[in-house]
């Protein structure tokens, strides 16, 4: 017999690296285009682009951000069918803006990459990858996504359940779910959607709740063919839209920073629960305990109805194991099922999915041991002590109230300013200061005790240890406004002798 001969791993040598292909990686590989810079590559572990949307299939996966506010600023597309788009028309869209902008080409599917080094004698970053090949790169840009790693509970017997099982975002479509006896675990941002889509062809449902979540009404309304003419026909309409949009959601800022305001609110969200719910113990059940805000806010006309139905059961008090066909919950109930789904969410803590990852930087900085107590970077992008390697929808940027590609076209715009500003200073490298992060990210922390977010829930905002290392604590345009320019004092720019050398770098003055 002949053994197999692995093929030889590869060597790349490029100016940017950038990690991920779903929103955040497509729209630093557009702009790098548009600032005439090709020489770069996209490493995608999977073999499509989309990211988020590529993998969330579930039925009923939407958006919950509107359709014309969660698309590029710079990339419009004036006949999105409704208020809140599906995720089959995202996908669509960007599976269109991949080819527009010709980036396929760049990009090297099924490349996950595992680990990285800095080169501080070089000014360029060792990244491998899984099947091992090298990208040695000047610039490395993060942008893996801050919610792709399917979590997994950890209950004692699933391991050994003989259904089927699966996770929202590795929906088994294949797997027809029509006259079973279906289990779903969780009740956070997917199973809202999906619920409602399974209920009316599963023989029974058992919805497992641990924490009920505060959804309000959608807005289900379909764009006429009259707007989309007019917004392809005059494209002030479709900016002064997406603006009044953008304005809307920023308004959600107020009860965020107002948790008095915010529970005002909570009074019509319970009464929402109380209409849509017929059996009043079965809507307190369903009625969260914290105050609105402070874990993400779900939107949906049709989650609530849904435990109106004669086959579907909340279940309320955990799970106490899984057998080999059944789920037996704390309340000593048996229940028998042919499949689970695990709409569980995803880890959000890379300190933990990425605990296989090697990350080293400048003078032995290991971001294992720097990000001990929490994640942390500066505007969510840069890190002290790894030098040219920004993050996008790094720690402290993500949202609970706005489109996150706002924050990555302003993340981007900024990358490139900072790659710039480091060719025309002649700098190998640029660093943001520690101190400079430190301020920072405790002015992060000081405006959140003040937020709805610090008012006692639990949520995925948070570390295990209770630390909100995710949400940008501000309304948006503030983080659109920090971001226009680099300040190039916040950052050490050092340049490196021409010859290789093994002498210390040169600092050049900010
Ligand atoms: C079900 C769901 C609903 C959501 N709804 C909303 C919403 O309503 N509004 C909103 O603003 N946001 C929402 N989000 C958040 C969503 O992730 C972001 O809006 C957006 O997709 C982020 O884009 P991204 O490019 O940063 O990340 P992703 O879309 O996650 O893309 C990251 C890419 O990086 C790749 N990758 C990861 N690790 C590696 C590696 N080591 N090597 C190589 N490639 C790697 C992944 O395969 C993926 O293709 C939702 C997320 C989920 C999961």
């Amino acid at each position: 017999m002949t053994a197999r001969v692995p093929p030889p791993s590869t060597t790349i040598e490029t100016e940017v690296a950038i990690v991920g292909a779903g929103f955040g990686g497509l729209c630093m590989a557009i702009k790098l285009l548009e600032a005439g810079r090709k020489n770069f590559v996209i490493l995608e572990k999977a073999m499509e682009v989309g990211g988020t949307w590529r993998d969330n299939q579930y039925p009923g996966a939407a958006c919950d951000v509107q359709s014309h506010m969660y698309s590029y600023s710079f990339a419009p597309k004036a006949d999105w069918s409704q208020r809140y788009p599906g995720w089959r028309e995202i996908q669509d869209y960007i599976l269109d803006v991949t080819k527009r902008y010709g980036l396929r080409p760049f990009i090297r599917f099924g490349q996950e990459v595992t680990g990285a080094e800095f080169l501080q004698d070089e000014g360029r970053w060792k990244i491998t990858t899984r099947n091992g090949d090298v990208i040695l790169a000047r610039h490395w840009v993060l942008a893996s996504g801050p919610l792709h790693v399917p979590a997994v509970p950890d209950i004692p017997g699933l391991k050994d359940f003989k259904g089927k099982i699966f996770h929202s975002a590795q929906w088994d479509h294949s797997y027809d779910l029509n006259g079973k006896n279906v289990a779903s675990i969780g009740t956070g941002g997917s199973a809202v959607q999906y619920l409602p889509e399974i209920a009316p062809k599963v023989n029974k449902l058992h919805v497992f709740q641990r924490t009920a979540a505060w959804v309000i009404p959608r807005d289900m309304r379909k764009y006429s063919d009259f707007s989309k003419k007019l917004f392809a026909a005059v494209p002030l309409m479709r900016k002064l839209h997406r603006a009044r949009l953008y304005w809307t959601n920023e308004s959600r800022v107020w009860p965020i920073f107002n948790p008095p305001l915010a529970r005002a609110l909570q009074k019509l969200a319970t009464l929402f629960i109380r209409a849509q719910v017929k059996d009043p113990e079965l809507a307190r059940k369903l009625t969260p305990d914290y105050t609105i805000g402070c874990k993400r806010v779900l939107i949906s006309n049709v989650y609530f109805p849904t435990f109106n139905r004669d086959n579907v059961e909340l279940v309320t008090d955990g799970i106490r194991e899984v057998r080999e066909h059944s789920i037996v919950g704390k309340d000593g109930v048996e229940r028998p099922v042919d499949c689970i789904v695990l709409g569980t969410g995803f880890v959000v803590d890379p300190r933990v999915y990425m605990k296989d990852f090697k990350l080293t930087g400048r003078d032995g900085h290991n971001l294992a041991q720097d990000w001990a107590r929490a994640p942390e970077a500066y505007l969510g992008m840069t890190v002290s002590g790894y030098p040219n390697l920004f993050q996008l929808v790094g720690p402290g940027t993500a949202l609970g109230h706005n489109s996150i590609i706002f924050m990555i076209e302003a993340q981007v715009h900024y990358i490139i300013q900072a790659m710039k500003e480091m060719e025309a200073r002649g700098a190998a490298y640029v660093d943001v200061k520690p101190e400079v992060q430190r301020a920072f990210n405790a002015d992060v922390q000081k405006n959140l005790k003040n937020s709805v977010w610090s008012t006692g829930c639990q949520s995925w905002y948070q570390t295990a240890d209770g630390v909100n290392f995710t949400i940008w604590p501000w309304s948006t345009w503030r983080f659109w406004l920090r971001t226009r320019k680099v300040k190039a004092e916040e950052y050490e720019w050092v340049s490196l002798p021409t010859q290789k050398t093994r002498k210390a770098p040169q600092k050049v003055a900010a």
